[in-house]
Parts: structure tokens; C-alpha cells; sequence
């Protein structure tokens, strides 16, 4: 880039990161992810080291936070709270130790701590007693929540020593409270906080203190600004003196010889993430000695002797280049948005589902659009939203079709239904799409059938309901593209074994409208066979636990379709099981287990036992297994790093074990 260019995309790039900055530390309201904001600044700095001349004082690169508000009175902070420099990758962590290395030579350690995503605060005492609190604010000079931070109850109003000191934390908004925060607001129809950060932040900066008191806000403090005058030498040891100041502390925190083993904690940190009663963006790695500290000191923005080590990136912004649609198993016409290949939480993604017209709409999503595509746990990635801001005018409207993509029937929208569908039962599409439900591994699960055999199967002619996949000969399968004779003789293998399936397997994959697999089971151990659930009533039903109005009359309407009696028929005929093979439930008042009749919760890593193993033996002896605490939960099993489960049975005062009191029980 030419230098006159270089110059205009930095002065866009300050526009854009000052309203991007004043959304997210004034408003507490975002507008975009923070991987965008972060781009940005990358490139920003990348242009100002291409062009140091070109680095303003001023430069978005070089300050810290937002503005102060009029609203509050300005706290001017000892020390300046800084940022932090981020690492993004395992080389940027290389980086850094190498730099650090550099300056204070090998003799190192680092101090490795969560970095919990919420609001900066500083907490002033004087002789021991809680005097002033502040944001952070544009680092030199903060706004003054005192009143708010006096409703967080982990912040002492008096500490064990009559000690002047001034103390640093991150308070945060617990994900149980905000998960209800945003429900209430919703229901009272404002809008819900874009994540517990902002919810934390807009707590703590309302004047009202008794919004924040509602607002069930904690802390964590994690240095006392002058440490060294207090003679203590490390960051570790700092942070014991905080605890036994009476400070909240956070636990996770451990000490790392290189950076190698930094690397590997991290990775184990990242598979606790989720487990944690509070979000955490990322890492931080601090270098322990205070004397190494001094000497490595600080640029105009962060520390050198630390770096925030940033979780892959959740939510992303890239181009919506198309939108394709697809026809289900329950003839629901799904939009999937075809994007410009991006990283999200570490995996390239290049399809993100589009749920329903209904959202294109509400969100005025467009062709050609710029988009948030949002990725959270394990869920498939999903287009959250569009940065109308930065629209150049080439973006079209997007339309539904009137017609079935597949079979070219009309579509309808059955009422009360946001989706689209497609009624033509002899659609190719529903019917492909019920194949491959009916062999997929929580159905009959047979190995070898996947996606793409069952296309080519369908194309062929060769399965056109799920009754053919049982008279399949080797003959024909031979001839598939891609099939040697050992696959063939796999798949035929596991084609005959699928036959022997428990009842609930067949429920499942026959595709119930209403019928998960879980339904699937109950339905399956209580009526034993499929001639006793073909002749049950409504009525019959409904007295099954856990099966409601809407799935007894699925059921009904589905057995009572010629149809379907013809396919089952054949199916009996063919060979496949048609009873309930799996353990036998036991009736609460037969066992005189602890467990009998008890309503149990199993949360977080059972080191003994497998997960699934425990369920099973805890059902075989009465007990219900549950996956939410509620009031109605009588005992709650935490195994390794339980979270907001085991949070919420001690806020309900619900029974609480761990793994090896389970483990005694289950012997006995
Ligand atoms: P930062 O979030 O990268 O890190 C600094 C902060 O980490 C500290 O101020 C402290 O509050 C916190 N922290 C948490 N745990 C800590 C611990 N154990 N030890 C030390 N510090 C700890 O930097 P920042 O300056 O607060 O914010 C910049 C970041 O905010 C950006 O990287 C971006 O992700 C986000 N941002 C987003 C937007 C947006 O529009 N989406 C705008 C501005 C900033």
C-alpha cells in the first residue's frame, strides 16, 4: 500500500475503532464482535509499524478504554490501569517468552490465570476500611461506582489488616444471573445484553444503586497495585496476601516453569471453559517476579511482562456470498447461508444455518451482506446478524421461493409455524432425508451408511423406503462408486446386526413427529413391544411420564396410517426386532437404593466411572436422572470442575455428592 493510501485507511481505521470503542466501554453496547474490533486494531498497528510517521499520539493503537462519563464523579487512579497485549496463537505466546527472555534473561516463571471477561474495577483502602471504587475508565482517570461495587458482597468493607492500599479485580455478572437477567428483560420487552460483559459493566454504571444491587454481581481480584511496597516480590504471592486479606481470588490459577507447559494448560483450561459458573474470554500470563516486572516495564498501553492469551474467536464478521435451501426430513425448507470461508472458534466454516424466513426477515439479512456468524460450544455455526453499516449498495433482498427446491410443489405455512414446508409426501427430498435419519447412529445406527451412500442408493433406485436397506444384496452394492468388497461386506454386516436393535432404536428412526430419542426409549420400555404402542390410546399415553398431549396424538396419527401398518408389517417380515431388548426399569418402591425414586442431577468429569455407565446404574436402580437443577432436584452428583449446576443446587440447598460417595452408594 502507497503511503497516500496507507494514510486515508488509517484515518478510517481511527474512525471506525474510536465508535467502535465508545459503543462497547461508553454505551456498554456493541455493534459488532470483538474478533472484528480485534482485526481491526491488527491492522492498524500492521500499517503503523509499515509507517511510524504515520502513528498518531492519539492512534486508537496507544490508549486505553473509552471515555469517562459526565454522570460520575472522575477518579484519578494511583496507578495507571493499563491493557493488556494479546496473543492470539501458540507462536504469539512463543513470541512473547522470547521477548521476555531477551530482556530478563532464563531464570523465569509465569503466574497463569483466568482472564474472567467482565468490567476492570479499582477498590481504594485506607487503614484497612473500603474507601473508593472505580472503572477503569480511559486508564488514568476512571468514574467513581463505589456505591455500586459496596452491593457486590465478595468486596470487603473492611480487610484483615489496617493496611493503604489500592487493589485491582474484574467484577463480573455469574452466567446464572445473566441468563435470567436477560429472560426477565426479554419478557418485559427490552432488549437482553449482548453477553455478560456488557451486562456486568451496564450494572455497574447505572446511577440508580439499586439496580446493581439486583443485579447478583461478584468479583474477582487478582493484584494490589503497589506491591512492592508492601514487600512482597511475586505475583503469586501477592495473590495470597489478597486471600488472606479476605478478597475473593480466583482458584484456577497455577504457576508454569516454561512457556511449553503455559501451552498445555491452556489447552486443559480451554475443555473447563464451559464448566465455569462465569465466562472467560482468555488467559493471562504474567511474569511471577516483581523484580523481573520492573525491569521489563510497560509500553504506553500494556505491560511487557504480560499477555492476555485470547480464546479462538466465536463470533466473526465475513461476506454472505449465497443462500441455499434444503428440504428436511419433515419437509421444512431451511435457508444455510454460504459464506466466505472463516475462522470460527478455531474451524474454518463456509455454511451457517439461517433457521427460517422469518430471521432473514426480522434481521434483514441480505445477499452480499456483511454478517455476524456465531459459533458457541458444539452447536452448528449460525448467522447472527448483519453490520448494516457497512453495506455499499450492492446487497439484494432475499426472497423464498413459492415452490419446493427438490420437487417443485407449493410450499405452505402450517399456522402457529414459522417454517416453510413442503407437503408432497412423495417429495425425493423428505423421503432421502428420512433414510438417513432412520440409519444415523442414535436411530438404527449402521455403520457404513452414511449421507452419501444413502444418495447414491436413492439415485440409483436401489432404496426408496427404509424397508429396501434390509434386502440389499452385495450384487448391488458392489456396483457403488467408492465400494470395495470388505466395505461391502461391512455394510451388510452391520445392515443385519442393526436388526437385533432394541425397540426404541425403530422409534426413533421412523421419524415421529415429536419423537426424540429420549421419548423414543420411554415409549419403548413402557409398552415392551410395537403391537401393545400401536394399540394404545390417547388416553394410554398420556399416563406415560414425560409424554405430553402433542407426542400422544403424534403417536396415534402415526399408527394409524395403512401405510405405515404395511411397512412395519414387512419390516417384522424381514427380520427386524420389534420388542425392548435394554434393561429393565425398576419401579421406585422395588429397590431400596438410596437412588429409588429420586430425582438426580450427574455434572461435571467422573474420573471412576463413565458418564453413561453411572446413568445406567443409577436408573437400574430407580433413581431419575435429570438435566437441570430445579426445586424439584433431590441430589446432585459433582464430579472434576462441576459449574453452574453445582452453583445452583447450593443456592437451592439441594443434596450435594461427589463421585466417590456415588461410587459407595452404587456397591452397596
Ligand atoms: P483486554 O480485554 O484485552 O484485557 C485487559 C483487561 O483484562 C484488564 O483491564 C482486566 O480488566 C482484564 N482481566 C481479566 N482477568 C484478568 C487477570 N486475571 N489479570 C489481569 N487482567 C485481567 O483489553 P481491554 O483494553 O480491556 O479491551 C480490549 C478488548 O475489548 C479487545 O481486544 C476487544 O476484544 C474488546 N473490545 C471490543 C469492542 C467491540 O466493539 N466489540 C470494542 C472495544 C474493545
Amino acid at each position: 500500500m502507497d503511503k497516500e493510501a496507507a494514510k486515508r485507511r488509517i484515518e478510517e481505521l481511527h474512525q471506525i475503532l474510536n465508535q467502535y470503542n465508545y459503543e462497547y466501554h461508553t454505551l456498554d453496547r456493541p455493534s459488532v464482535p470483538d474478533a472484528e474490533y480485534d482485526a481491526r486494531m491488527r491492522e492498524l498497528i500492521s500499517l503503523e509499524e509499515e509507517h511510524p510517521d504515520l502513528k498518531a499520539a492519539d492512534s486508537p493503537s496507544q490508549r486505553v478504554g473509552g471515555a469517562v462519563l459526565d454522570a460520575f464523579q472522575k477518579v484519578r487512579h494511583g496507578t495507571p490501569m493499563l491493557s493488556l497485549g494479546n496473543a492470539f496463537n501458540e507462536q504469539d505466546l512463543l513470541d512473547f517468552d522470547r521477548r521476555v527472555r531477551q530482556a530478563v534473561g532464563d531464570d523465569i516463571a509465569y503466574n497463569v490465570e483466568l482472564k474472567i471477561d467482565g468490567l476492570a474495577v479499582s477498590l481504594r483502602y485506607e487503614n484497612g476500611v473500603f474507601l473508593r471504587g472505580a472503572t477503569r475508565g480511559d486508564g488514568t482517570t476512571g468514574e467513581d461506582i463505589t456505591e455500586n461495587l459496596k452491593t457486590i458482597r465478595s468486596i470487603p468493607l473492611k480487610i484483615k489488616r489496617p493496611l493503604s492500599i489500592e487493589v485491582r479485580g474484574e467484577a463480573f455478572m455469574p452466567k446464572p444471573s445473566f441468563e435470567a437477567l436477560n429472560e426477565k428483560r426479554i419478557q418485559i420487552e427490552e432488549e437482553p445484553f449482548a453477553n455478560p460483559r456488557n451486562a456486568a459493566a451496564g450494572s455497574l454504571r447505572q446511577l440508580d444503586t439499586k439496580i446493581a444491587a439486583k443485579r447478583n454481581l461478584d468479583i474477582f481480584v487478582y493484584s494490589i497495585a503497589e506491591l512492592d511496597e508492601i514487600g512482597v516480590e511475586t505475583q503469586s504471592a501477592g495473590l495470597d496476601l489478597l486471600d488472606e486479606l479476605g478478597f475473593k481470588t480466583n482458584k484456577e490459577r497455577r504457576m508454569c516453569q516454561t512457556i511449553e507447559e503455559v501451552i498445555d494448560l491452556i489447552e486443559t483450561l480451554k475443555t473447563k471453559r464451559a464448566d465455569f459458573s462465569y465466562e472467560i474470554d482468555g488467559i493471562v500470563i504474567k511474569v511471577d517476579s516483581l523484580a523481573q516486572q520492573e525491569e521489563l516495564g510497560f509500553t504506553a498501553k500494556s505491560p511487557r511482562w504480560a499477555v492476555a492469551y485470547k480464546f479462538p474467536a466465536e463470533e466473526v464478521v465475513t461476506k454472505l456470498l449465497d443462500i441455499e435451501l434444503s428440504v428436511g426430513r419433515t419437509g421444512v425448507i431451511t435457508p444455510t447461508a454460504i459464506l466466505e470461508p472463516v475462522k470460527v472458534a478455531g474451524t474454518t466454516v463456509q455454511r451457517a444455518s439461517l433457521h427460517n424466513e422469518d430471521l432473514i426477515k426480522e434481521k434483514d439479512i441480505r445477499l452480499f451482506d456483511q454478517v455476524i456468524v456465531k459459533k458457541a460450544g458444539d452447536i452448528i455455526p449460525e448467522v447472527a446478524g448483519v453490520l448494516v453499516d457497512q453495506r455499499t449498495g450492492e446487497e439484494k433482498p432475499f426472497h423464498m421461493p413459492t415452490e419446493c427446491p427438490e420437487c417443485h410443489s407449493e410450499l405452505v405455512r402450517i399456522e402457529g409455524e414459522v417454517a416453510l414446508r413442503c407437503i408432497n409426501p412423495e417429495c425425493p427430498a423428505q423421503i432421502r432425508e428420512g433414510l438417513i435419519h432412520f440409519v444415523s447412529r442414535n436411530a438404527m445406527n449402521i455403520d457404513g451408511l452414511g449421507e452419501r451412500v444413502i444418495t447414491q442408493l436413492f439415485q440409483e433406485q436401489l432404496v426408496s423406503r427404509v424397508s429396501d436397506l434390509y434386502r440389499l444384496t452385495k450384487e448391488e452394492l458392489i456396483q457403488l462408486e467408492r465400494m470395495g468388497e470388505k466395505s461391502v461386506d461391512n455394510l451388510l454386516r452391520s445392515i443385519e446386526q442393526s436388526k437385533e436393535n432394541s425397540l426404541e432404536r425403530l422409534l426413533f428412526g421412523l421419524g415421529i413427529r415429536f419423537i426424540g430419542s429420549k421419548a423414543a426409549k420411554t415409549l419403548a420400555m413402557h409398552f415392551e413391544n410395537i403391537d401393545q404402542l400401536k394399540q394404545a390410546t390417547k388416553e394410554k399415553l398420556l399416563e406415560v411420564d414425560e409424554i405430553g398431549e402433542k407426542m400422544a396424538d403424534a403417536v396415534v396419527t402415526y399408527f394409524e396410517k395403512e401405510e405405515i401398518l404395511d411397512l412395519l408389517n414387512e419390516l417384522k417380515e424381514l427380520g427386524v426386532n420389534m420388542t425392548y431388548t435394554g434393561p429393565k426399569p425398576v419401579k421406585a418402591e422395588e429397590s431400596d437404593s438410596y437412588f429409588a425414586g429420586k430425582t438426580i442431577v450427574l455434572t461435571g468429569k467422573l474420573e471412576e466411572m463413565a458418564r453413561n455407565d453411572a446413568k445406567a446404574a443409577i436408573e437400574a436402580l430407580g433413581g431419575k436422572l435429570a438435566g437441570s437443577v430445579s426445586k424439584k432436584t433431590d441430589l446432585v452428583i459433582a464430579g472434576e470442575a462441576a459449574g453452574s449446576k453445582l452453583t445452583k443446587a447450593e443456592e437451592l440447598n439441594i443434596e450435594i455428592w461427589d463421585e466417590a460417595k456415588m461410587l459407595e452408594e452404587l456397591k452397596k
